[in-house]
């Protein structure tokens, strides 16, 4: 290991930490008698991966005391039956989160199912009235959505200083990387936001003291695109082939780890980084809307 060789952000580890409190707090409350959060979760077709996401979402909320309630509606659904059965959810007090796990059929129109969901319950931040209240000074969102709020703790677990700091966000998709800037902006940062059509992509990374990269480009971002000591956080996730796997692959980030962290001053692992921390997050929405059930 070189001395250049940089600090691990241990995703895994951090949100074990925060999964653990929210497990003590559920404990409370139902000593209190006050009760369990619960968390619907809707899952609309079969999408091999959709499926895998909605069962690690399931399994987490019965560890933590959450109750889940699992919708799983036919690939053929309609628009009106999908937002009935959103509006039944909004409806019941047992209730507190709804997650439609995106992307949805085709033939659905996510902006309008989004938009059915009580902000109240909206505990994946996607609803407009979260998104714009994050991209407005002064305002906040009821719930940050959950990838980005997830690589906001990682970056103040790394130590990053954001005020005044230069810091790069690659991709402007809804769920993660404009969510992500707006949450520096918030933050004082100063914020480059990178996509499909940025012109020297590798010069303007070279210029962040804080890199959230979430593109889909398997190792995109190489180790001579890190200004040494810069905080990386990578929230790719993809897999490439690899014959020494039984499963004939490996999940890679977006980020070449072997490279970046020889610079990096830190760097999350892929797997082990955001992932885990998106779970928990999401966890920590439920019992947030939970909190707010209480005071009504
Ligand atoms: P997305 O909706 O496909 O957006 C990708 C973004 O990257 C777009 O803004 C796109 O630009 C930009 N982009 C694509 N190719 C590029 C290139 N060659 N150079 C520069 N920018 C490029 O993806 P997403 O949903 O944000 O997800 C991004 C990655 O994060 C995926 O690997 C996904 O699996 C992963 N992810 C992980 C978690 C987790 O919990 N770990 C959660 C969510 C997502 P345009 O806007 O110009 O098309």
């Amino acid at each position: 290991m070189s001395d250049h060789t940089s600090k691990l952000i241990d995703g895994k580890a951090i949100a074990a930490e925060i999964r653990e409190e929210i497990a003590k707090t559920i404990a409370s409350r139902l000593e209190r008698g006050l009760p369990r959060p619960g968390l619907a979760t809707v899952l609309v077709g079969e999408d091999p991966a959709s499926q895998v996401y909605v069962r690690m979402k399931r399994k987490m909320c019965e560890e933590l005391g959450i109750e889940s309630f699992g919708q799983t509606l036919p690939p053929d659904i309609s628009q009106a039956d999908l937002e009935k059965v959103v509006a039944d959810l909004n409806a019941d007090p047992r209730v507190n989160g709804i997650l439609v796990q995106l992307p949805l059929p085709k033939h659905l129109d996510e902006e309008r199912v989004l938009n059915a969901i009580s902000i109240y319950k909206d505990v994946d931040g996607f609803h407009p009235i979260n998104i714009g209240r994050l991209a407005q000074k002064g305002r906040k969102p009821t719930f940050v959505p959950c990838t980005p709020y997830g690589c906001m703790i990682l970056l103040e677990k790394a130590g990053a200083k954001f005020e005044g700091a230069n810091a790069v966000v690659l991709g402007r998709s809804n769920i993660v990387g404009m969510p992500a800037a707006l949450l520096l902006i918030e933050r004082n940062a100063t914020v480059t936001v990178c996509h499909s059509r940025t012109k020297n992509l590798p010069d303007v990374v070279r210029s962040a003291d804080i890199l959230i990269a979430a593109v889909g480009r398997a190792e995109m971002v190489r180790g001579d695109w890190i200004k040494p000591g810069a905080l990386v956080i990578d929230v790719g996730t993809n897999q490439i082939p690899d014959p020494t796997k039984k499963s004939g692959n490996r999940l890679v980030g977006d980020v070449c780890f072997d490279e970046a962290k020889e610079v990096a001053g830190a760097i999350t692992p892929v797997p082990g980084g955001v992932g885990p921390m998106t779970i928990a997050m999401l966890m920590q929405n439920t019992l947030k809307a939970a909190e707010m059930a209480d005071q009504q």
